[in-house]
């Protein structure tokens, strides 16, 4: 049997290793949670409930151990695996509440028949999740699917598939024997899950292997959740608090640096404030430290892997060649990318407009609301997007024309909970939180009699 192997970008030390699935061994993964799902299904939605809740308390009990695998397998900084960590701890009692409202059946009564409408479980659900949140996306996909009463089968990243071995780990102690399957490897056994008997695949990364994973899914109509890539806008309008603009586009470019489906990773600034706003951003750029995610100073770890890198610099050496001028950082030495702001970016570029997913700030001058909002919406993407500006109709009108799913105003994309996490355009396909959302991981069925 092969290992994989997984290293920290950051020291190149061997964090451990797991066993990986061979493919053939795929089918019988999904046959045993096939087989398992109908007495999970059984003890109902509130049994369910019971079995699960003690996820918050086994997650909190082990969250700093589990921070510094999570900085370690893929470098981003302590504080923000805590971070992610965290908000699943804090957030699990009202997700309980929330999905098990979700799923209740609800009585219609039109005065000649009585329909009740059930939300129940597809069957068995694929998990198929990336590297960037190595907890929270699994968590995600995962948790959902079997509070509905669904088997899952698992397949972390082949980049972080101790992080998500540990979260399967504690999830395993709460559920039936083969209620949930984990399954490691990489695209070779993401591809041969989605090939398996499996009713509904939720996926979360990179719009490729989306479109990948839909065209497989076709053949047996089987059900899909796609969380994909985005090419995220933030609008500064020239009503915006500049330096409050600054600061969130040099945060929202580099957390996790800029390894964030919902990075800012394009900005279009009115000339106005222009000057400021680039000034103001190259000083908080300055203050980002990068390094390893384990000392306490650092801001931007490395990139997850040389791929991820090279990628990054390419996209800087193009546009550079096409004429943006990099006016802060730039540099690089081993995994580690210097925060980068980058001036009179254009979308002929492939910084304009491809996914870069590493700690860019890309700034392009505007002349007015509608050349802002044009091309913010010049994508095929459509996950988030953000206008900062004056708390006005102005600004709430810009808001409203942006194609994005999820559109925050002098704030990040964030919703109050219990609202959706949604992609629009090719950044997704159905979506997940939220009481819809929820019900995205169940069959619907209605019974009807007369009144
Ligand atoms: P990726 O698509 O390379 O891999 C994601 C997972 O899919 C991995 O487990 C991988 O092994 C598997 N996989 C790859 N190709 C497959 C295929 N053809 N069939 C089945 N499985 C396959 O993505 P990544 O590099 O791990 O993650 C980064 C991407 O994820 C970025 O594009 C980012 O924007 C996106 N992302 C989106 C969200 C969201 O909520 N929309 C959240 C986090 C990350």
């Amino acid at each position: 049997m092969s290992t994989l192997v997984s290293r920290s970008p950051a020291t190149d030390e061997v964090v451990g290793e797991v066993t990986v699935t061979p493919v053939a061994d795929v089918p019988a993964a999904v046959a045993r949670a096939r087989a398992a799902q109908p007495a999970w299904a059984a003890l109902g939605v509130a049994g369910r409930v019971e079995r699960l809740r003690p996820l918050a308390g086994r997650l909190g009990a082990r969250l700093d151990e589990l921070a510094r695998l999570v900085t370690r397998e893929m470098g981003k900084p302590l504080r923000e695996a805590q971070g992610e960590l965290r908000a699943i701890v804090d957030g699990l009692p009202h997700e309980l509440d929330e999905i098990a409202a979700a799923l209740a059946p609800e009585t219609v009564d039109d005065g000649k028949v009585v329909s009740t409408i059930h939300h129940d479980p597809f069957g068995v659900c694929a998990a198929i999740t990336p590297w960037n949140f190595p907890v929270a996306m699994p968590h995600w996909m995962v948790f959902p699917a079997l509070v509905a009463g669904n088997a899952v089968v698992f397949k972390p990243s082949e980049e972080t598939p101790l992080s998500g071995q540990a979260y399967a780990e504690l999830l395993a102690g709460l559920v039936p024997d083969g209620v949930l399957v984990t399954v490691h490897g990489d695209e070779a056994q993401g591809k041969a899950l989605v090939a398996a008997d499996v009713d509904l695949i939720a996926f979360t990364g990179s719009r490729a292997a989306g479109k990948q994973i839909m065209a497989a899914a076709a053949s047996g109509l089987k059900r899909v959740i796609l969380e994909l890539g985005g090419k995220d806008p933030l609008i500064v309008l020239d009503s915006a608090d500049v330096d409050r603009a600054a600061v969130f586009a040099a945060r929202n470019s580099y957390r996790n640096a800029g390894q964030m489906c919902v990075s800012t990773e394009r900005i279009y600034v009115a000339r106005p404030i222009a000057e400021r706003f680039v000034a103001r951003l190259v000083a908080e750029t300055a203050k980002m430290t990068v390094g390893d995610g384990l000392d306490e100073a650092t801001k931007v770890g490395p990139m997850v892997n040389a791929r991820q890198r090279d990628h990054v610099l390419r996209q800087l050496a193009d546009a550079r060649a096409r004429g943006a001028q990099i006016v802060a950082g730039g540099g690089h030495r081993e995994l580690f990318v210097e925060p980068t702001v980058v001036v009179g970016v254009d979308h002929a570029m492939d910084l304009g407009h491809e996914e870069t997913f590493g700690p860019v700030a890309c700034v392009t001058v505007v002349d007015d609301d509608d050349e802002a909002v044009r091309l913010a919406n010049d994508t095929r993407y459509g996950l988030g997007a953000c206008v900062f500006g004056a708390d006005d109709a102005r600004t709430a009108g810009v808001a409203r024309r942006l194609t994005a799913g999820m559109i925050g105003v002098n704030q990040g994309v964030y919703g109050a909970r219990g609202t959706p996490w949604v992609g629009a355009r090719e950044s997704g396909y159905a979506f997940h939180s939220s009481r819809d959302g929820h019900r995205n991981f169940t069959q619907t069925r209605v019974l009807s009699r007369p009144r």
